[in-house]
């Protein structure tokens, strides 16, 4: 590969960027102006056209996703492998890290990560332990505290006692939290990261190691770091080595979990040696959509200011769809995407974007009666499934005996008589004694401290355990993995199970052998199940489902960073949903909120949906939003309102509806204008009006108790009285 290769498909901006031999180089621009891209060929131009070698780059992108997609980028660029290259997000390259230097960072060979769920739970014994009313202060808004806390690069030590009987009881806990992933050789996502960085402080020849190594690094989406993600760079970068950082202010939206875009306000302070580029051409959207973001951007106060230009076409206008409710609105969403297979898309070229996770249940339900394949991106799907959460507890438990977390999960699932006192008092001897739980287990059993039954229970289950270990050794991953789901039990105790639920478990037990055929350790000198594990642990979300299917991918805006997509849907355009309402009083929240629309929109190439319902079930209510004032700041004629081609007007006025009321009916419904029905939920009621055909056939029905609702007719099952 030679220099016209690497910078013939750049503009002049772009080519400036990538060749730059300042020291430092900073390139701050707008959404789909070719920051990644710009990154991506500068590796290439360090290494083949000044000669650094591939082992002396890191790099640090923000997904697993994107990380893949840089390697696989380079490889194409370079024709060769890259596989010992560093290029991760920051978790996954503190992890490497820490595996490697586990003894100076003052680990066990073998910690296990936490995942949220996993470190919720332990935050759960603190609380026990403790005697801590979590009515009073609820579990989250302490892992909340101990996340942020990290974040911020600060240990229980480091903190100062407190007058405030909040931050004392949150102390507290703290500290009790990071003496019980001392004793068991846990490590939650904010701890790799402080590891990593007191791995620095701690060792200053393993870092001068490293800056030796490290000649170049290069950071995507510097605008999201945190503090101690910044200051895990700035050691390493040390004196020497040149770090290129890009990024953009106003796609800053990770400050709610603590990342600082001051970061790149104040590059140049921190790195006086720096070249700056700015690249204002974007590549990847339409006018129309171009527009309309840049109409959204411009209402923040706080900004540094970019203009964004395209030479694309004008495009399609923006199409929004005010639906009656979120199953109308996932409809639509679903009868969209039909026709842009129908008319030749490919379904992984569109993307449904929302605010909040929990949106995507009913529209995954919508797809999957739409027959769509879909896959949640950055959501846990699979490895969220308690059996499959209940199998990982056995492969823990077989290479570490100490995981406390494991271990509790595993201790009575299946059930063998080992009750919850049991377990309570074993979780207290672990406590009194500072010991894990499997030790408090050892030595309750030695000294005979529980009831014979009870005694022999927790005896089996550990014999039981030996057991798979001494059964797995020597083994190939799968078999290794199929022998320990076999020996647990599990999947017998699911074959009980009533129903198509036990089938299911049984088949993703199965399932998750085969995920460890395709498994491919990074490390093939180290055994391969602790690197399962982790991976499993790491990027859940990426390997949930068929990798090779053609299918729709659901994600929040949050993990849409950096990707593009043909077709774009946002879905759930309303105020309290989208500016969320926790964030509607506070305007600094505010104008991240418009971040975050800033960079939903910019996600779409081609063609944006904005869809908002008229009510919704939310937080357990039925809430009424109006539009949310993101879609009101797009001028009108970037946009268009749509309505479903087959769909009836919707009713005008109430006057309308009863001068109409005997005299229609609905279509093939049996169903007539005035007749009595009654609903599972709602009771006894008089049907006011229809409207709509086949599956987009409403109908307004008064109920006695719940009042008047309007109601899709194929779910709603009326049954007339
Ligand atoms: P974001 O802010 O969303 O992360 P970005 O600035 O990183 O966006 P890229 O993803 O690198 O932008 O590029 C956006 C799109 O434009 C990509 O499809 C990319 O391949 C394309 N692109 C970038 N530069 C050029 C160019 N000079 N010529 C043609 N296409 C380009
Ligand atoms: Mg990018």
């Amino acid at each position: 590969m030679d220099v016209t290769t690497i910078l013939n498909p750049l503009n002049a901006a772009q080519r400036e960027a990538v060749t730059s031999t300042d020291k430092h180089l900073l390139v701050l621009a707008g959404a789909g102006s070719g920051k990644t891209r710009v990154l991506v060929h500068r590796i290439a131009w360090l290494i083949q056209i000044e000669n650094h070698s591939p082992y002396s780059i890191l790099a640090v992108t923000f997904t697993n996703k994107a990380a893949k997609e840089m390697r696989a980028r380079l490889e194409d660029m370079l024709g060769s492998s890259v596989s010992g290259m560093w290029v991760g997000t920051f978790h996954g390259l503190a992890h490497r890290l820490l595996k490697m230097h586990w003894q100076d960072a003052g680990l066990p060979e073998h910690f296990q990560i936490l995942d949220s769920d996993d470190q919720l739970r332990l935050v759960k014994r603190v609380y026990q332990a403790l005697g801590i009313d979590d009515s009073k202060w609820p579990y989250r808004q302490a892992q909340g505290f101990i996340n942020k806390q990290k974040d911020e690069g600060l240990r229980s030590k480091n903190l100062s006692p407190a007058e405030d009987p909040y931050q004392r009881i949150m102390l507290q806990i703290y500290v009790a939290y990071e003496e019980a992933c001392a004793r068991s050789g846990m490590v939650d996502f904010g701890e790799l990261l402080l590891r990593a960085h007191e791995l620095w402080l701690n060792k200053p020849e393993l870092l001068a190691h490293y800056q030796q190594r490290f000649g170049q690094i290069l950071v995507d989406e510097f605008q999201d770091t945190n503090a101690i993600q910044y200051a895990w760079v700035r050691l390493l970068a040390g004196q020497t080595v040149r770090l290129t950082a890009v990024g953009d202010d106003d796609q800053s939206i990770y400050g709610w979990r603590g990342a600082k875009v001051e970061n790149i306000l104040n590059f140049n302070r921190d790195y006086p040696e720096t070249a700056t580029v700015r690249l204002e051409q974007n590549y990847r959207s339409t006018k129309n959509i171009l527009s309309a973001a840049n109409a959204v951007i411009s209402r923040n106060t706080d900004r540094l200011g970019k203009s964004l230009w395209t030479e694309e076409l004008e495009g399609e206008p923006i199409s929004l769809y005010s639906s009656f409710n979120e199953h109308d609105e996932a409809r639509f969403i679903a009868e969209c995407l039909n026709d842009w297979v129908k008319t030749g898309g490919l379904r992984s070229e569109a993307a449904i974007l929302y605010r909040s996770n929990a949106q995507s249940r009913v529209l995954e339900e919508a797809l999957l009666r739409s027959q769509i394949p879909y896959r949640i991106y950055g959501g846990q799907k699979f490895y969220e499934r308690q059996e499959i959460r209940n199998a990982l507890a056995y492969l823990r438990l077989v290479i570490n005996r100490n995981d406390d977390a494991a271990f509790e999960r595993a201790v009575n699932t299946p059930t063998r008589g080992i009750g919850d006192k049991t377990v309570q008092a074993l979780r207290q001897l672990a406590r009194d004694k500072s010991i894990t739980m499997w030790a408090a287990a050892d030595k309750a059993v030695m000294e005979k401290r529980f009831s014979s039954r009870a005694s022999s229970a927790v005896q089996s289950f550990m014999i039981l355990v030996h057991r798979l270990d001494e059964d797995a050794t020597g083994l190939a991953l799968p078999e290794q993995v199929d022998s320990t789901i076999l020996g647990s039990g599990l999947i017998d105790f699911h074959r009980q199970e009533k129903g198509d639920r036990g089938q299911s478990r049984v088949e993703n037990l199965q399932e998750l052998v085969v995920a460890c055929r395709s498994f491919e350790p990074e490390d093939k000198e180290q055994p391969s199940l602790p690197q399962f594990l982790d991976q499993a642990a790491l990027d859940a979300g990426d390997r949930q489902a068929d990798e090779d299917e053609d299918a729709v991918q659901l994600m929040t805006l949050h993990s849409s960073k950096g990707l593009e997509f043909p077709l774009v849907f946002l879905a759930g355009m309303e105020e309290n949903l989208f500016p969320h309402r926790m964030s509607a009083e506070d305007p600094s929240r505010l104008e991240e909120e418009r971040r975050l629309a800033y960079v939903g929109i910019t996600r779409a190439m081609k063609k944006l949906y904005l869809t908002f319902a008229e009510s919704r079930q939310q937080y357990g209510t039925e809430s009424y939003n109006s539009v949310s004032r993101f879609v009101r700041d797009i001028p009108s004629e970037h946009i268009e309102e749509v309505r479903l081609g087959r769909q009836v007007a919707r009713p005008t006025s109430y006057a309308k509806k009863t001068a109409s009321r005997f005299s229609d009916q609905g279509t093939d419904t049996g169903l007539a204008l005035g007749q009595r029905v009654s609903h599972k939920i709602f009771g006894e009621g008089v049907i006011l009006n229809f409207e709509g055909n086949g599956a987009n056939a409403r109908i307004q029905v008064n109920f006695s108790h719940a009042g008047s609702k309007w109601l899709v007719q194929s779910y709603a099952k009326l049954a007339p009285i």
